[in-house]
């Protein structure tokens, strides 16, 4: 049997991580298996509807690398894959229900539904649709269309029958006939089926084999259960991923700004796809080995749902920081180049030579082992970013120290002599001089350089550094230290 999933979002907001990786899920599964990937827009809820959301889903899915074979966007043998696009095919196969009496029309407004359910409560009972307009005669129908009522449509449930189904990460689970709240709506008064009515028609006429989905909608399986029963078609398995948890074990609200919780905020912050899908499928599931840092490849081969846990899946920022970084530092610098592009974009008028790509390249490359995202590097190298640093308060001390000036009266005298521009081997050999010349060595020796050139104390490679900020600005604030330095002294 080939295996088809799909991931079916609805079409309301922006790419969650807890969407993304339920994506994920169905889509390794389908290529473990050699199986077929469906990307389904379920856009039912009408008023919820979010404009272009759906095209900025599969943008954003792309972007991580998950592809689909079959979608709305493309197409395939089983479309249309929205199910605005749908309504004919819905109303069909309510027609058939309603012929073999598994449904009925229902003409209770929500008025006297919220009075019913109000009533049960008091009575301590579950809420649950009574039945009211179950037997319904044609007449009835008839005289209550005439008042103008607008029915909907509820399937007419088997009464006191337990729902149970084999969950393929939770195991058997059961659902109490109390807690069903009775017969329930298929359409709306609008005329537009309700999601669960939609995605059995869907998931069997696109012959799904496995959902795997978020745990909130473990509550619907049992419904779209009747449903396949009414029609009498076997049900796809069905497999529930368990929530994703704040850091601190908490509910991730989608105003929590601790985290990041939306793919297109992964991009806009310098994040590699390719280390946003290693993170996010290692978020509730696990590989059999130690190894973390899993390409695309390996995944796919080793991916199972047996390996899904039942338990909550905490998000550790750390985690995803550092396994960033190992992708960041993993990929060459003239990958990077375009991808840093847009962050050092806003530097070209403090830092005109950055015009240069070489130039940039470089910033890249002395950078790239350092940082966590790409958003971060005009901040981690702002020295290069404007003809001017500020000292930190270790940098003016280190200047301050007796032997600085020695340090940058040489090195300035041996900038003096040395026209060329700089390269990471001539500073060796200057500061070499520089170090003959003035008598310092080691940190006495690095330290002053480094503060007066960067206004830190701490950075990368020294001469592939000055290298970098050229030789006229580094004069420039050679300058500037030793006016400062002389001015103290
Ligand atoms: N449209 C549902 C959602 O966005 C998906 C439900 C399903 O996978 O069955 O959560």
């Amino acid at each position: 049997m080939t295996v088809r999933l799909r991931y079916a979002p609805s079409p309301t907001g922006h790419l969650h991580i807890g969407g993304a990786r339920t994506a994920l899920f169905n889509y390794l599964y389908a290529k473990r298996h050699g199986g077929t990937f469906i990307l389904r827009i379920e856009d039912t809820d009408l008023g919820r509807n979010v404009e272009r959301a759906a095209e900025e889903f599969a943008q954003n899915l792309r972007w991580l690398g998950i592809e689909w074979d079959e979608g709305f966007d493309q197409g395939g043998a089983f479309g249309p894959y929205t199910c605005t696009e749908r309504l004919p095919i819905y109303q069909q196969y309510v027609s058939q229900l309603k012929a073999s009496g598994h449904a009925y029309d229902c003409f209770c407004t929500e008025e006297e539904l919220a009075e019913q359910a109000q009533l049960q409560s008091e009575a301590g009972e579950m809420p649950h649709y009574s039945g009211k307009c179950r037997h319904l005669t044609a007449d009835e129908r008839a005289a209550l269309l005439a008042e103008g009522r607008v029915p909907t449509v509820r399937l007419r449930i088997p009464e006191n029958r337990t729902v149970s189904f084999v969950d393929m990460i939770r195991g058997e689970l059961s659902f109490d006939p109390n807690s069903s709240g009775g017969d329930f709506r298929i359409v709306k008064s609008n005329g537009i089926p309700v999601y669960n009515f939609a995605v059995v028609i869907d998931d069997h006429l696109m012959e799904i084999t496995h959902v795997v989905r978020g745990e909130e909608h473990i509550s619907n399986t049992p419904r779209q259960l009747h449903l396949y029963e009414a029609f009498g078609w076997t049900p796809p398995a069905f497999g529930h991923v368990s929530l994703i948890l704040g850091p601190d074990g908490r509910k991730l609200s989608k105003r929590d700004e601790s985290i990041i919780q939306f793919i297109e905020q992964y991009k806009d912050f310098g994040y590699l796809p390719e280390a946003v899908f290693n993170f996010l499928a290692l978020l509730g599931w696990s590989p059999e080995g130690e190894q973390e840092l899993l390409s695309q490849e390996a995944i796919v081969a080793q991916f199972s749902l047996e390996r899904l846990s039942k338990s909550s899946a905490y998000f550790d920022p750390v985690k995803l920081a550092w396994m960033n970084g190992q992708y960041i530092k993993a990929r060459s610098a003239d990958d990077l180049l375009p991808l840093v592009e847009p962050y050092l974009a806003p530097y070209a008028t403090t830092a005109p030579w950055s015009a240069d790509a070489k130039w940039r390249r470089e910033l890249v490359s002395l950078y790239q082992e350092q940082l966590a995202s790409l958003s971060e590097l005009p901040q981690v190298a702002s020295a290069f970013l404007a003809p001017d640093v500020q000292w930190s308060s270790e940098a003016v001390a280190c200047l301050e120290n007796l032997s600085a000036q020695t340090v940058l009266e040489a090195l300035s005298d041996v900038l003096d002599e040395q026209t060329e521009e700089l390269t990471a081997d001539r500073v060796k050999d200057m500061i070499k001089t520089v170090q003959t010349n003035s008598g310092q060595k080691g940190k006495d020796l690095f330290m002053p350089i480094r503060a007066a050139v960067t206004g830190e104390l701490h950075g990368r490679d020294l001469n592939r550094t000055l290298a970098l900020t050229g030789r006229t600005l580094v004069i420039q604030r050679l300058q500037a230290a030793l006016a400062f330095v002389r001015q103290k002294g």
